[in-house]
């Protein structure tokens, strides 16, 4: 049974329309855990895309990399 986890990027802003804390990370998740697909979408525009094409820079593979992929000023 696949499972999928939602959440909001604090913060994040929308490449398509500019808006601010309106894009929506989805984390789709195998039976045993494992992330299968990330994909972002802007609840403003609709605007969709991958987020699994940025670089990783940390050796650490677990929820807390999200983070890092916005800048908390
Ligand atoms: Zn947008």
């Amino acid at each position: 049974m696949a499972r999928t986890r939602k959440r909001f990027i604090a913060g994040a802003e929308c490449p398509a329309c500019g808006a601010a804390d309106t894009l929506q990370l989805t984390i789709s998740t195998d039976p045993e855990g494992n992330v299968r697909e990330e994909q972002v979408q802007c609840v403003a525009c609709q605007h969709t895309f991958k987020d699994k094409e940025e670089p990783k820079q940390q050796a650490t593979n677990n929820d807390d990399t999200l983070i890092g992929l916005f800048k908390p000023e």
